[in-house]
């Protein structure tokens, strides 16, 4: 399959091209020139995320010099599990996708992109270094992914002082051929930061670099592996479609969905949760689309004033009125959040982390309006990584997950850069 661009459809680049461009030439995000068509029949054969992964993808891999990789790529990028467990409330399923090395949906993404750059990179005998910008999550499941892949190197900036400790041990414990600074500015520092090294050509010429972020569509494309597992299997079991809830921050995980159920899988509705930054739900509600500086909140992951992939929405749905119709968009502030952990823990017995505890609410109240049918919320994160948020609400310690222990038991460095373009140059040029 050939990919265009969302602000051209005469372009038309293979797979492997794109994941490594991550943006297009133009400007614009890469997308499929076509989707395939599939019913949940067609995955019969199919019960791990690995094989339906395999299957899912194959007409995007077709033709291109990744295809006959692909089942081991899926192999290994997914080699942990995505259960759905059922709820208390009445036909109310999580489906967890906190099971991976770093304890966040981006774990799928991310391994899934290293698996493929790794084979890409193989013959190359030059270093690729993937360039990372992170407010937390992103980073630490980057590192992860790419650590101790030969002739690839992560170099992760993170503002200092900003993210929690656990996240700050999570990006600075891998060492080897990933390198961590912490930023003396703030996350949009870093992102200048990067956005400015992966325009300048002359640097590129003596280090070349990639990006990893979550316009990308080695990470957009996997992740429609755990919807059509999670809602093949329900149908499966019930003969019903299954509904989303989804937490929502630059639009990848929900994209995913959307883009699975344009493929034909078995899923209902569709809806997404933000917290107070309220761009989408703004639009939603029939203002026009204006990105905001984002605000900081409980749920920073999705502390987003401007969804990189808004653009990818757009494209699928070209008319406005038509697009505001296919989804339900929510806002969860701060104090429905904490309200939202508490009443999680006495009434559910369950510790919700502070995103999916946005997709809680919304839920709840979609349900009070009258939202009928089978829903998952989407778990994005184990609460352990956000302790010093749920810990105090509830009373009790959350015990880290076996993966995320075993990373917080090393020892962590990052190195100190200034938020300064000449001294990112030659941090760039010292690294082994
Ligand atoms: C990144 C992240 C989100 C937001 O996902 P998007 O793809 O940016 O919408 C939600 N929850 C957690 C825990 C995350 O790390």
């Amino acid at each position: 399959m050939k990919f265009a661009s969302t602000r051209d459809n005469r372009v038309s680049v293979d797979l492997s091209s794109a994941l490594m461009a991550g943006l297009a030439a133009d400007g614009g995000l890469y997308v499929p020139r076509e989707l395939p068509n599939f019913t949940a029949q067609d995955f019969a054969a199919d019960e791990s995320l690995a094989a339906i992964a395999t299957r899912l993808l194959q007409p995007f891999f077709a033709d291109d010099p990744l295809a006959d990789e692909l089942a081991a790529i899926c192999a290994q990028a997914f080699d942990f599990a995505a259960p759905m467990k059922a709820l208390p409330t009445e036909q109310t399923w999580l489906l967890e996708l906190f099971h991976g090395p770093t304890a966040a949906f981006k774990d799928f993404g991310a391994r899934f992109l290293a698996a493929c750059m790794q084979r890409l990179q193989a013959s190359n005998p030059v270093p690729l270094t993937i360039l990372v910008a992170t407010s937390g999550d992103t980073g630490a499941a980057v590192a992860a992914a790419f650590h101790g892949l030969p002739n690839l190197r992560v170099v992760v900036l993170y503002p200092d002082g900003r993210v929690s400790p656990r996240q700050a041990h999570q990006l600075g414990c891998f060492g080897d051929n990933i390198h961590t600074f912490r930023v003396a500015g703030s996350f949009d520092d870093c992102q200048r930061l990067v956005k400015q090294a992966l325009s300048d050509r002359g640097l590129q010429d003596r280090v070349p670099l990639s990006s990893a972020n979550s316009i990308s569509l080695g990470r957009l494309l996997p992740q429609m592996a755990y919807y059509a597992h999670a809602s093949i299997g329900h149908w499966r079991r019930t003969d019903r479609s299954l509904n989303f809830v989804i937490p929502t921050g630059n639009l990848g995980n929900a994209l995913a969905a959307i883009l699975a159920r344009a493929c034909g899988l078995p899923i209902g509705d569709i809806a997404l949760a933000t917290n107070a930054n309220r761009v989408l739900p703004g639009f939603f509600a029939g203002s026009d689309y204006t990105p905001l500086p984002s605000v900081a909140t409980l749920a920073n992951a999705m502390d987003v004033g401007a969804p990189s992939n808004f653009e990818r929405l757009r494209w699928l749905y070209p008319d406005a009125a038509e697009l505001r119709k296919a989804f339900k968009v929510r806002a969860v502030d701060d104090p429905a959040i904490r309200a939202t952990i508490l009443s999680g823990a006495q009434y559910l017995g369950e510790v919700f982390c502070p995103h999916t505890a946005c997709a809680v609410r919304v839920l709840e109240e979609l349900r009070a309006e009258g939202a009928a049918g089978d829903w998952a919320i989407v778990a994005t994160a184990h609460p352990a990584k956000f302790e010093q948020i749920v810990e105090p609400l509830i009373g009790h310690p959350v015990p880290p997950p076996a993966a995320l222990a075993e990373l917080l038991a090393r020892p962590a460095h990052a190195q100190a850069l200034a938020a300064d373009y000449a001294d990112l140059v030659d941090a760039l040029a010292r690294i082994e």
